[in-house]
């Protein structure tokens, strides 16, 4: 099995869940003690917000590239980039890492398109639903035209990921919230929900909400495996 190379604590409550779900998923194809091969570096996720506020996307991307590289160099033979957001700079990452990035905006449009999924909400932080670098990508390499919630309800996603999930705080009233932002996206005519951001899985599952959802983080780990045991296929896919 290949070394998977996990870019992660942002936030590390997400980054435990990849952690988990990786190793679950190979235990459930082969059983007994069987585990993945990771090597995981996690950072200082206050370190990332204060750039992304900041608008340093540049220092952001040589941050996550050196890192990149650094995983590789240890013997990572695919990188991770554990968050939606920071796949902003994906393209400086798997440059300097050498190796292949496995990019979640594309594992997503995959199972997307597979599933038949033409018009998906996408909940996200506000740098994903409101920059081009993931819609755009799923509008050119699927075809999928991602929409996004109205203005207010963008802030309340974007806040609770960040004052709330990223915290370890789950809190049923934001889960009552997320699920009015999804109904009024049914309504205005979505027939998915994408969980774009990694944290939004603790908080929202697929017994919360009547249209299908496709979670950012359970796929990119199940990705990850596929990649692990050498099914080139999906990769080819990616590409
Ligand atoms: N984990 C989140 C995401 O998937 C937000 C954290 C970040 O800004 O990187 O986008």
């Amino acid at each position: 099995m290949k070394t998977i190379g996990l870019i992660g604590g942002m936030s590390w409550e997400s980054t435990a869940v990849y952690y988990r779900q990786i190793n679950e998923i190979v235990r459930r194809r082969h059983g007994g003690l069987a585990s993945a091969e990771i090597l995981l570096r996690s950072l200082d996720f206050s370190r990332i917000v204060a750039l992304q506020q900041a608008g340093r996307w540049d220092q952001a991307a040589d941050t996550l590239a050196q890192i990149g590289l650094q995983l590789a160099e240890a013997g990572a033979e695919c990188v991770l980039i554990c968050t939606n957001t920071m796949h902003k700079v994906a393209d400086a990452v798997e440059v300097k890492a050498g190796v292949p990035l496995i990019h979640i905006a594309d594992v997503v449009g995959h199972a997307l398109k597979d599933a038949g999924a033409k018009r998906p909400l996408l909940l996200a932080t506000r740098y994903t639903m409101e920059q081009d670098f993931y819609r755009a990508r799923l509008a050119e390499r699927f075809g999928i035209d991602a929409m996004v919630p109205a203005a207010d309800d963008r802030g309340l996603v974007h806040d609770v990921i960040f004052n709330e999930l990223c915290c370890g705080v789950v809190r049923p009233q934001s889960r009552q919230a997320y699920q009015d932002v999804i109904e009024r996206g049914r309504q205005a005519g979505a027939d998915a929900v994408i969980l774009g951001c990694t944290e939004i899985g603790l908080l929202i599952g697929p017994e919360h909400t009547g249209l299908p959802v496709f979670d950012s983080t359970l796929l990119h780990a199940e990705a990850a495996v596929d990649f692990a045991e050498g099914q080139p296929e999906r990769m080819q896919r990616v590409a």
